[in-house]
């Protein structure tokens, strides 16, 4: 059987009609759309012969046995936002789909394949992201806090889960599936604007970015703000406004690829007739580089000292979350661009800013690359999340492409 692209997008356009509404797509995990979801995914693979497991973090995975017990792993995850887009996580499974019927029409492949979905790739509902691959990958170490989890409802995680036949307490033992995979390939939407801006259908991922989460807090003298002149002034937020546009020349200096929001500021007391008294600014910085990303974080330290003394202000800096660059393996990267030039003429290659399951797999040890195909207008998490059709396809092919130079690689 030829692959077959097309077939793809009507199976993407059928899981919109049985999963979606008018908002956009509904298949958050762990409810009754998201089986739904995953029920049509069974049905979908059925025909090829692939063995259905679903792990103990609840990963849903579709195993080719091959020559050899390696495996090379193809991933995505079937579940959403509360009203998303047709593509996210989706795409990457239904490729796999695909790609998995072409190389059981070939015969038994060199290597095992295996296609998984992810449980709960989003964390929409409980605001834990990654669950089933951070399982899987050994890196889920925050049990006693997802015990703590509930949702809008009022429901615990652990209530949750144990609906659909997971038990917290056990999820780690997913580790288990990574044992002997050789390889892990990830289709995704882009979620920005890069490959739409460079005219490009299809780029490759070299790593997921490294962030530093900050807390600067700035501190000055609450003041009347009739009678108290300008130059008597210890005004906290000017401070974090001389820091907030400070960041751009960071990002600048460091350059290739680097990003830093200041997202927050909070003033206290916060009246109109008052300086601010305190003021504090949350800082978001990432890099693919890692000695970068702590040149960015240094620089922003700097600073903030510099703009307290200027101020006539403290500030005091806390840091509140931080993750280091994951990157991506330059074989199968090289590789990926030989498949995105042979489908689409070029390629590009690119960080990702969101994280995916993808890095939880490289992180656990496993040769990862990921494939992006160009967003339009770079929107996701909302029903207005596009990608042209053709571009779809081409994804389709590539992941194909990919997949088959990387079996003849390992086998
Ligand atoms: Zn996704």
């Amino acid at each position: 059987m030829a692959l077959d692209p097309a077939r793809t997008v009507a199976e993407l356009e059928e899981l919109r009609q049985l999963t979606g509404d008018e908002d956009g797509a509904q298949r958050v995990a762990w409810t009754d759309t998201w089986e739904r979801a995953r029920d049509f995914l069974r049905s979908k693979v059925a025909a090829t012969g692939a063995e259905e497991h679903i792990d103990e973090a609840g990963n849903q995975w579709f195993t080719l046995r091959g020559a050899s017990d390696r495996a090379l792993l193809l991933g995505g995850h079937m579940d959403s936002v509360p009203n998303g887009g047709w593509l996210d996580g989706c795409l990457n499974v239904l490729a796999g789909v695909e790609v998995l019927r072409r190389i059981a029409a070939d015969g038994q492949p060199p290597l095992t394949v295996r296609l998984v979905s992810w449980a709960d790739e989003e964390g929409a509902r409980f605001g834990r992201s990654l669950f089933g691959s951070s399982a899987a990958a050994g890196s889920m170490r925050d049990q006693a806090e997802l015990r703590a989890l509930r949702d809008r409802d009022g429901i615990a995680l652990p209530d949750a889960l144990r609906e659909h036949g997971v038990d917290l307490d056990g999820a780690l033992a997913a580790r288990a599936q990574l044992e002997n995979a050789a390889a892990y390939l990830e289709l995704h939407i882009e979620q920005g604007p890069v490959l739409e801006s460079m005219e490009l259908p299809l780029g490759v991922v070299l790593g997921t970015f490294g962030v530093e989460r900050s807390r600067f807090t700035w501190r000055g003298q609450a003041a009347h703000a009739g009678s108290t002149p300008m130059d008597k002034r210890r005004d906290a937020l000017a401070g974090a406004a001389k820091l907030a546009l400070y960041i751009r020349e960071i990002a600048s200096e460091v350059g290739d690829g680097a990003v830093c929001t200041s997202g927050d500021v909070v003033c206290k007391p916060g009246i109109v007739t008052s300086v601010v008294e305190t003021a504090a600014q949350l800082l978001d910085q990432r890099h693919l580089d890692a000695e970068k990303l702590a040149r960015m974080l240094a620089m922003a330290r700097e600073a903030a000292d510099r703009f307290a003394a200027e101020e006539n202000v403290e500030v005091e800096w806390e840091r509140i979350w931080s993750i280091e660059p994951i990157l991506f393996d330059e074989v199968l990267i090289a590789l990926a661009d030989e498949s995105v030039c042979e489908v689409a003429g070029a390629s590009h290659r690119l960080p990702s800013g969101p994280l995916h399951d993808a890095a939880e797999v490289a992180r656990a040890g496993v040769p990862t690359v990921m494939l992006f195909v160009q967003s339009l207008r770079g929107l996701s998490h909302t029903k207005l999340e596009d990608t042209k059709r053709e571009h779809v396809e081409l994804s389709v092919r590539a992941l194909d492409s990919l997949a088959a130079k990387t079996l003849a690689r390992l086998a």
